[in-house]
């Protein structure tokens, strides 16, 4: 008797196991797809998305702020002294951007402005060394996604079910103000 009481327990636990994956299974039918069909679709950046960083070489004073602030201690200044206009001349400025973590200290700092970061994120490369763009790289205007008209653009949204959402309406909060 006690064995067929066991037994039933069991089938019954059994039971509720692959009930509960069911429920599962079908609450995931109500859901747009996540997966991105990357490079086809691309999620449109948020506004404040910390990606390439902008040099406005016309700005620059080479106070060297940047290079202070920075946690890698990462922007390259190279400049001379024009005795004669007691001012600094900037010769050259870089990043590598296989080193930068997109803190955006830099940018944050920098007491002319000369610095933005941008929505671009497609850094990828063969050769890292190609990662240290110098100001005629860094200079180049950023290529927004809402641009091309060959790919498909979605916003960060409609990526997750409107439940997901609903559920975090604190996250949503912090991110609209
Ligand atoms: S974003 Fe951060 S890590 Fe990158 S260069 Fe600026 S301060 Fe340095
Ligand atoms: S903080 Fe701005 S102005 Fe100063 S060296 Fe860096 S980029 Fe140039």
């Amino acid at each position: 008797m006690n064995r067929f009481i066991n037994y039933s327990q069991d089938a019954i636990q059994a039971a509720r196991y692959i009930g509960q994956g069911f429920i599962v299974t079908l609450d995931h039918m109500n859901r747009f797809p996540i997966t991105i069909q990357y490079p086809y679709e691309k999620l449109i950046p948020s506004e404040r998305f910390r990606g390439r960083i902008h040099f406005e070489f016309d700005k620059r004073i080479a106070c060297e702020v940047c290079v202070r602030v920075c946690p890698m201690n990462l922007p390259v200044v190279d400049w001379e002294l024009r005795r004669t206009m007691r001012r600094k001349r900037l010769r050259s400025y870089s990043i590598d951007f296989g080193i930068c973590i997109f803190c955006g200290n830099c940018v944050e700092y920098c007491p002319t402005n000369c610095l933005s970061m941008t929505e671009e994120y497609e850094l990828s490369t063969h050769d890292r060394h190609e990662l240290n763009y110098d100001q005629v790289a860094l200079g180049r205007l950023p290529v927004s996604v809402i641009e091309d008209s060959a790919i498909k653009t979605l916003s960060n949204s409609i990526s997750l079910p409107k439940r997901v959402m609903e559920g975090h309406s604190g996250l949503q909060k912090i991110t609209s103000s």
